[in-house]
């Protein structure tokens, strides 16, 4: 009788791929077919996954970042459970009900220079609530944004979006513009125009994981000042302890008038999106009375997800995981750059905390440079691919390329890793290096399949 979720599964654990080529988006089998990542997923606690057959993952994608406290963790299980069991008065709508009060609160707690909250349900909204919101409160239409950047693919995000493969097709997008990152005379440039509202920045950028100069964030906000525009750090990705400090712009003395989250705040069990701004900002936008749900969302501040920030950021703090993602940040990237320095196909490791960045390169020794070529020259990106599948396939390790066309991979682990998967990660990576500078035929064997496979989907599974 009913609904028996047991039945539902029973018998048809394997059918997820077969289902999406049917009815859902039908390039997600054939992408995963084609680099080798068709598996099925039974289980994920902590930084590590296992499927049907009993085999473990470390995962280094993290669900593209929101499993920062790590995958099912208790705290947040046992809090949701707890919720649903309450039976409470969820979504009255008109109503003031207390669980996102609390979340504001201890966000706010963690946002020095901000004093309010809007509660929606993903990145890419708390995005769009940040541009409406820059624009009201200025009376400028026109965001200044950077080349490479992602900030969601809804159209409002899609117009500030730095990657032209993602904007391709669905024109006519705002009429915002692009200024390289770390390039404070563009932005001043474009600001002297006096119709910019906001300059929009990732304090790293997920594709790719560029990492603005050393004080850009500081002066580009001492020129948008200047010029009555605002700062909008967008840290879906960074926040919530990611670069070892809660929010990355706080690696500087930056200001922000508007920050975004999303991903990890709720611990990566339901869907959640915040945007934080100034008091006067929300005062623009909320002006009257009449204005109540002038920006709003039927499910932005439901209990679940609340309840689960709560959670999440007890976690944070009381395991200490800022501090964690900042100290094992460190151990990575020192043991990684000594990679670099051995392995002559690594090129840089970057990034801060636990979002690391590696980029490839043409190898100088004439022996290597065949194999890179061939890859290279097949599509730009190939070699990055070929590190992540290997990195998969021969040693379980789940990681991603950083962006399209590009030789970079990202790190983007669990900020609960210790020793061990540090460890872990660091002796795969350095075989998959070995195997690559050996010319063991491994890294081409893997990228002639790929080739083979037509491996040449117009977007293989980059972040987002
Ligand atoms: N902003 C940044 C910096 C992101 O990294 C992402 C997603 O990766 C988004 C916005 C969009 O978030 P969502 O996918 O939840 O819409």
């Amino acid at each position: 009788m009913g609904f028996d979720l047991n039945e539902a599964l029973m018998g048809r654990r394997l059918e997820g791929h077969a289902l999406h080529s049917r009815y859902l988006n039908p390039q997600t089998p054939r992408v995963l077919r084609a680099i080798g990542f068709d598996k099925v997923y039974e289980r994920g606690e902590g930084s590590y996954l296992y499927d049907v057959e009993g085999r473990r993952y470390l995962d280094f994608l993290a669900g593209f970042g929101v499993f920062g406290i790590g995958r099912n963790h208790p705290v947040v299980r046992n809090t949701l459970h707890e919720i649903l069991d309450r039976q409470l008065a969820d979504m009255v709508q008109m109503d003031a009900p207390l669980l996102p009060g609390l979340l504001a609160e201890r966000l706010l707690a963690k946002a020095p220079g901000l004093d309010r909250v809007y509660f929606c349900n993903s990145g890419t909204e708390a995005v769009e609530a940040a541009l409406k919101f820059a624009r009201r409160a200025t009376g400028r239409p026109r965001i200044v944004y950077c080349d490479h950047a992602y900030h969601g693919l809804t159209v409002g995000s899609l117009s500030v979006n730095g990657s032209d493969e993602f904007r391709r097709g669905f024109g006519p997008l705002l009429a915002d513009t692009a200024v390289p990152l770390g390039s404070l005379d563009a932005l001043e440039a474009e600001l002297r125009r006096g119709d910019v509202a906001a300059f929009l920045v990732e304090p790293i950028q997920g594709k790719g994981v560029f990492v603005p100069p050393v004080g850009f964030l500081a002066d580009a906000q001492r020129l948008l000042r200047e010029h009555d525009a605002l700062l909008i750090c967008d840290e879906v990705q960074t926040g919530i302890g990611r670069t070892g400090r809660f929010f990355a712009y706080q690696h500087e003395a930056v200001d922000p008038d508007i920050v975004t989250v999303a991903k990890a705040l709720s611990g990566g069990m339901v869907p959640i999106g915040a945007t934080l701004t100034r008091d006067w900002i929300f005062k623009k936008v909320y002006s009257s009375m009449d204005q109540m749900l002038v920006h709003d969302s039927t499910f932005g501040a439901n209990a679940l997800a609340m309840a689960a920030g709560l959670a999440t950021l007890a976690v944070v703090d009381e395991e200490g995981l800022v501090e964690n993602a900042a100290r094992m940040g460190q151990v990575l990237q020192v043991g990684l750059g000594e990679l670099a320095q051995r392995y002559e196909l690594l090129r840089e490791v970057r990034g801060r905390g636990l979002m690391i960045g590696l980029e490839f390169d043409r190898p100088q020794s004439l022996r290597l440079r065949g194999s890179w070529s061939a890859l290279h020259r097949a599509r730009h990106g190939l070699f990055a691919q070929v590190v992540v599948g290997t990195l998969f396939q021969r040693h379980s390790v789940l990681t991603q390329v950083a962006g399209d066309h590009m030789e970079v991979i990202k790190l983007l682990p669990t900020l609960v890793i210790d020793e061990t998967e540090v460890a872990l990660f660091t002796d795969a990576f350095t075989e998959v290096m070995e195997a690559a500078h050996r010319g063991s035929g491994l890294i081409s064997d893997l990228g002639r399949a790929l080739v083979r496979q037509a491996l040449l989907p117009a977007r293989a599974p980059s972040d987002h």
